[in-house]
């Protein structure tokens, strides 16, 4: 943790931490990837799925006022809609919540690539959990 401004960044805990926090919320650990988003997974590759990520963190939640904000992820058909909840990067309501992301201020560049980052990460664990 030395190594990270803590104030600074937004999105601040470690991928770890925040995980950990994650699990411990009824709501959150209640999302799980099913057979089909897992499927959809291994045909996609990775490296797809984090594109995907990419641009569902930039296009439905970076600006400072998203369109629909929370109501614009579903609960499912995207294994990415799935993490988002499960991780609580679902809408701004919940990054300011969980992470003290303030709303109405754009995300940044660091900020959107770590939440793609802790999407996959949690998506990751998912295929470790049942491949
Ligand atoms: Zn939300």
């Amino acid at each position: 943790m030395t190594c990270y401004d803590v104030q600074k960044d937004s999105v601040m805990q470690t991928r770890t931490e925040a995980l950990y926090r994650l699990s411990r919320s009824k709501f959150r650990s209640s999302f799980h990837l099913n057979e089909q988003d897992r499927k959809y997974v291994r045909e996609k590759g990775m490296d797809t799925i984090r594109a995907h990520a990419y641009d569902f963190v930039r296009t439905r939640l970076a600006p400072a006022w998203p369109d629909n904000d929370g109501k614009q992820t579903p609960m499912k058909g995207h294994p990415v809609f799935k993490a988002q909840h499960a991780c609580a990067c679902c809408c701004r309501g919940c990054l300011e919540k969980w992470y003290k992301v303030r709303k109405g201020t754009e995300l940044t560049e660091l900020q959107q690539e770590k939440i793609v980052n802790l999407l996959m990460a949690w998506i990751e664990e998912e295929m470790k959990a049942r491949p």
